[in-house]
């Protein structure tokens, strides 16, 4: 078959994070498919097709997709960040798995791309210099109750947290849901870092503590980290702080 699928992170916003090789996978597409907002980042390109859909949609844009490139296209599927991450390479791996058998024969390349965690963290220091993991807090995909089960286990295990999609239209409460289990288990000095849109116009970026964390407006563009017990915060003067996470740990950690 000679088709072939490209799957591209974007990295979080700005061009100048999109890597080459992303760059170098757009360039080579007869057709780019993806969610509206993304796809406007893409530069357009004379004789390349372009298919928006709605952010909800990604099954169908992964089926329609693979379906193109089994055609015998050179088709791109963009997500933001990494697609690898809350995004659409899992998309697609559902899809092939659950299609028809030809589409195990189509050349599928992923390519990576700077994720949001990585660009909020780099805005503000070093927080996850230790042993860390990332959670997607929208219960879109998965019953609530499995999330504050991993949100109790990572706070207690001493894990640095990344929170993707803290909050949405549909999904309101979440978000001071998470921050009212977590203080279960974390002291309330624990630091809390909101990076808003990063790399993007709109970017912001905040430090408070787990005791204030709902006074920080989270929304969609939002990616939230929580710190561990051992999480730094080195105040300066007429700058934002230095939040790090020390590369060596204590004791056990409660
Ligand atoms: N694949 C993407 C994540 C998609 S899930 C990636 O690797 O980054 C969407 C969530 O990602 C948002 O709700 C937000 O939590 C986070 N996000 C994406 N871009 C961001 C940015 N520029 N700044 C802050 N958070 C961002």
């Amino acid at each position: 078959m000679s088709g072939h699928l490209a799957v591209i992170g974007l990295g979080p916003g700005d061009a100048s994070c999109l890597t080459p090789e992303a760059n170098a996978a757009l360039t080579k597409a007869d057709a780019v498919y993806g969610y509206a907002t993304y796809l406007e980042r893409v530069p357009a390109r004379a004789n390349q097709a372009r298919h928006a859909s709605d952010n909800r949609e990604e099954s169908e844009r992964a089926a329609a997709a693979l379906k193109h490139a089994s055609l015998g296209a050179r088709v791109a599927i963009v997500s933001g960040g990494d697609p690898g991450v809350f995004a659409m390479a899992a998309a697609v791996c559902e899809e092939i798995e659950a299609g028809p058998e030809n589409l195990r024969a189509l050349d599928v390349t992923i390519v990576p791309g700077i994720t949001a965690m990585l660009a909020v963290a780099a805005r503000i220091g070093a927080p996850l210099g230790h042993d860390f993991c990332v959670l997607s807090l929208s219960d879109n995909l998965k019953p609530w109750e499995r999330i504050e089960r991993r949100l109790d286990a990572a706070a207690t295990a001493g894990f640095v947290m990344a929170l993707y999609n803290p909050v949405s239209r549909a999904r309101p409460w979440q978000f001071g849901a998470a921050i009212k289990r977590l203080r279960c288990h974390l002291p309330p000095a624990t630091p809390v870092v909101f990076g808003r849109a990063v790399t993007r116009q709109s970017e912001q970026i905040s430090v408070v503590t787990l005791e204030r964390a709902e006074a920080v407006e989270a929304d969609m563009a939002t990616l939230v980290i929580v710190g561990s017990r051992e999480t730094r915060v080195i105040a300066r003067p007429g700058k934002l702080p230095l939040v790090y996470t020390p590369r060596a740990a204590a004791e056990v950690s409660a």
